[in-house]
């Protein structure tokens, strides 16, 4: 494995597997450039150290081959201004013209490649299409820690073609690291603040989180479930019926592995499913009929916060309410206060998974946090300890 930091890239074309899966409006304006922005220091050392850039990603989920709605051809202007260059495209990602703009490629050019999903071959890892792409070019740089839980052409089997000359973009180095600081060397007390819908995507990582922590709190719509297991009354909240096994199996493993397991005490209940319906405070275990908790009450934000406050590493993943609604966003909004405090205290705080991310993004804090983790099943596999095949194939 080579490093960015070293690598030589005078004279060489590197093929940049990229996330620039980004939002699009109904015009094909570009919503959020967050990926692309983060993906623009990678291609500039690229670019300084007088080399040509060929930029490969996928965008959406396209079914039918190719089609104009996920062309990436709609980002080449957002990508420009943000690069401070002209960057050219390749109407398809492999065939004659997308060799042929390669091949001519000249120090400090940039290409773009259509998506690269528009081949069903990339999604099924195949070896003849990755080495069709790896042909353009005499290095690989992987900077899409979003798709590294994938084994896909551009982001795991191409690498088979650069033994020597491949490498992880400054995105994925980020990551990693990141995630390592956190796993493997925590400054303690270490707290993961688990929230979003349900407890059946969430335990193999709480229990996998019980032999890390020192803290962990498990709120969100699991609150209800756990509730419910406990033979609380949770009215007509989100709940897991077949997991309260899971739930119950949770708690007793917590005090197995001397875990502080901190649980909502009350809830924000609404009895109609809409951002300005009425709100009452309920106990988390004692909940009318008919309304259902969307957020953590007021007695448990508290609770939150002076846990959190009190960590010097913290891991949250997963919403505290439905935060979409900004009238049930206060729950995650306080999560994220106390992370802010405890961050410019020292903590060392990483904020992974989509849902987590956008709150941090909605209530405008990214800059408050140590690490926003661009990929969430990446992230949470990488957590829950399987080796990624986007980062192995660099690795080995
Ligand atoms: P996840 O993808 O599992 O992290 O779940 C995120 C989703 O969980 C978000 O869309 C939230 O709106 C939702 N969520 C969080 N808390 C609740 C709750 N108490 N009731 C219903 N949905 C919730």
């Amino acid at each position: 494995m080579a490093s960015i930091e070293t690598y030589d890239f005078k004279g060489k074309r590197a093929i940049i597997r990229v996330d620039f899966n980004v939002p699009l409006d109904e015009n094909f304006n570009v919503t959020d450039d967050t990926r692309i922005r983060a993906a623009i220091p990678t291609i500039k050392k690229v670019l300084a150290g007088g080399g040509s850039v060929i930029l490969m990603s996928h965008l959406g989920r396209p079914k039918e081959g190719p089609t104009d709605k996920y062309s990436l051809r709609h980002i080449i202007t957002t990508l420009e201004k943000n690069l401070g260059t002209k960057v050219d495209f390749a109407d398809d990602c492999i065939g004659a013209q997308a060799a042929e703009k390669a091949a001519a490629l000249k120090p400090g050019d940039v290409l773009l490649l259509e998506n690269l999903r528009f081949y069903k071959e990339e999604e099924k890892g195949n070896e003849e299409f990755a080495e069709k792409l790896a042909k353009m070019a005499d290095c690989y740089i992987n900077d899409a820690f979003g798709t590294a839980h994938r084994a896909h052409a551009s982001t795991t089997i191409i690498a088979k073609f650069f033994p020597n000359d491949k490498m992880f973009g400054y995105v994925m180095e980020g990551e990693l690291k990141a995630i390592d600081k956190v796993l493997e060397s925590p400054e303690r007390p270490f707290i993961a603040i688990l929230g979003g819908a349900k407890v059946s995507t969430k335990i193999t990582i709480i229990e996998k989180l019980f032999s890390k922590v020192d803290v962990l709190i498990a709120a969100g719509g699991m609150t209800y479930t756990i509730q419910a297991a406990l033979g609380g009354k949770i009215g007509s909240s989100m709940c897991e019926k077949d997991q309260f096994d899971t739930a119950l199996r949770m708690i007793e493993k917590a005090k197995e592995m001397g875990v502080q397991l901190v649980l909502a005490e009350d809830a924000v209940c609404i009895s109609e499913f809409k951002n300005d319906a009425p709100t009452k405070i309920c106990p988390a275990n004692d909940i009318p009929d008919g309304w259902e908790g969307v957020d953590i009450g007021p007695k448990t934000r508290e609770k939150f916060a002076k846990v959190i406050e009190g960590c010097k590493t913290i891991l949250w993943n997963g919403p505290m309410g439905v935060f979409e609604m900004d009238n049930f966003a206060a729950g995650s909004k306080a999560v994220a206060d106390a992370i802010a405090v405890a961050t410019k205290n020292g903590a060392f705080s990483l904020i992974g998974g989509g849902d987590s991310v956008a709150c941090i993004n909605k209530f405008k804090m990214a800059d408050q946090v140590s690490y926003n983790s661009t990929g969430g099943g990446a992230l949470l596999e990488y957590i829950e300890g399987a080796e990624l095949p986007g980062v192995a194939a660099i690795r080995k």
